[in-house]
């Protein structure tokens, strides 16, 4: 088989395996810088979208990002632990945590309110001749993160008296849009405007924030008014694209071994409840994988795997760990492959079908894939498989 299969040591196991063709990240950080004059922050959370924190962040800086920014402080330590020492911004984080660690890893903080400014002000007091690199965080439209414009400007003199003082120094202004993926909406250009007023604002309290950042994927995509000095981009990376417009590339495929191969009559039931029933006589396969790795209980009577060169449906319930396959009157072997996800090149299901079956977005498919698979890292710049590297 695969050179994979026939390397020594812990690392192999015959179970369900994600390969993350990094060469695809690669391209894809590319066309996106391609794509604006603003200097491209790589948005690494949530295990970088499921793909490897780490070697995403390593990639894109390869290939045209600057900075990675994060959610939380523990994914930004996590980069620092990984050797990465590019500028790291992580954006939301409750009041007590670890400010301390952050400053002293060199960690960017988004600040979305006085007593987060507080708190950070707090930490950098007791590491003199530190001042924490600041981003303040307006809410531009969502009433999700970010200060209300009602409290802006008290936030921004705020910013700006620590400033004075030597204890934080203000780096960035950001704001993120809610429907970017759609430019026709309204709430864009309210977006747009309120973060110029939030940008006028921070100036007339004396600050000069360098790093001003507004876009993600989307209207780095479609709208260049919301690009300023940086956009962050994250589901982009991956070869998520919002809008539907752009070519982007996904790197993932999904594989999963057929651990048994059964016939039934017709009438049998299939999994728990006996949600299906095979209507005629048929071959069954079993794959080692479900809904704990990620696989969408819901898709269940919708999903289908590659198996021997042909879509194959899902059948009954998706349990935990399992699922079962039809194979109809063309059965395999326990053994081979089965495609669970992939690019599409082989006919195999890629995210987006998956994302349609589980009524969701693709986002939330390829950041639910567990910690049970395996991961296989195929470099950009490496060709040969022989370069293949497993992150257990
Ligand atoms: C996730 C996130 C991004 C990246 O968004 P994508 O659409 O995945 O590019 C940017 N900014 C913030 C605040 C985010 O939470």
């Amino acid at each position: 088989m695969s050179v994979l299969a026939a390397m020594p040591g812990p690392a192999r196991t015959h179970g369900p395996r994600l390969e993350v063709d990094l060469s695809a990240v690669a391209a894809n950080t590319r066309l996106l810088a391609d794509r604006t004059d603003a200097e491209v922050m790589a948005v690494v959370k949530a295990d970088g979208f499921g793909h490897g924190a780490a070697d995403v962040a390593r990639t894109a800086l390869a290939h045209g990002a600057t900075s990675l920014g994060v959610t939380s402080i523990d994914e930004a330590l996590a980069l620092r632990s990984d050797g990465l020492r590019a500028p790291v911004l992580s954006w939301l984080n409750p009041l007590d945590a670890a400010y301390d660690d952050a400053l002293a890893a060199d960690v960017d903080l988004a600040v979305p309110s006085r007593e987060h400014l507080d708190v950070v002000v707090r930490a950098a007091s007791s590491a003199p001749g530190r001042p924490a690199r600041i981003h303040l965080h307006l809410d531009t439209g969502m009433s999700r993160d970010g200060a209300e414009p009602s409290a802006w400007p008290a936030l921004c003199r705020a910013a700006r008296r620590a400033e004075r003082a030597g204890l934080v120094r203000v780096v960035g202004v950001m704001g993120h849009l809610g429907c970017a993926d759609d430019p026709a909406d309204g709430c864009n250009a309210l977006g747009r405007r309120r973060f110029a007023w939030g940008l006028d604002v921070a100036r007339a309290a004396g600050l000069r924030p360098p790093l001003r950042h507004l876009a993600a994927t989307a209207a780095t995509l479609l709208d260049v008014r919301s690009h300023h000095t940086t956009v962050r981009v994250g589901a982009g990376l991956v070869g998520i694209d919002p809008t539907g417009t752009t070519p982007l590339r996904s790197g993932l495929t999904l594989t999963a071994p057929v651990v048994s191969v059964r016939r039934v009559r017709a009438g049998a039931g299939v999994g728990y409840g006996h949600a299906w029933t095979a209507p005629v006589a048929t071959h069954l396969a079993l794959l080692p994988l479900g809904y704990a790795d990620g696989l969408p209980r819901v898709a269940a009577g919708r999903a289908e795997v590659l198996l021997r060169g042909r879509r194959r449906p899902v059948v009954g319930r998706i349990s935990m760990d399992q699922v079962v396959v039809d194979l109809g009157d063309d059965p395999v072997h326990p053994g081979e492959t089965a495609t669970v996800l992939g690019p599409g090149a082989a006919g195999e299901p890629t995210v987006a079908d998956w994302a349609v079956w589980a009524d969701t977005i693709p986002h939330e498919v390829v950041t639910g894939l567990g910690p049970r698979i395996r991961r296989v890292h195929r470099h950009a710049d490496q060709t040969a498989p022989t370069h293949l590297r497993s992150i257990p």
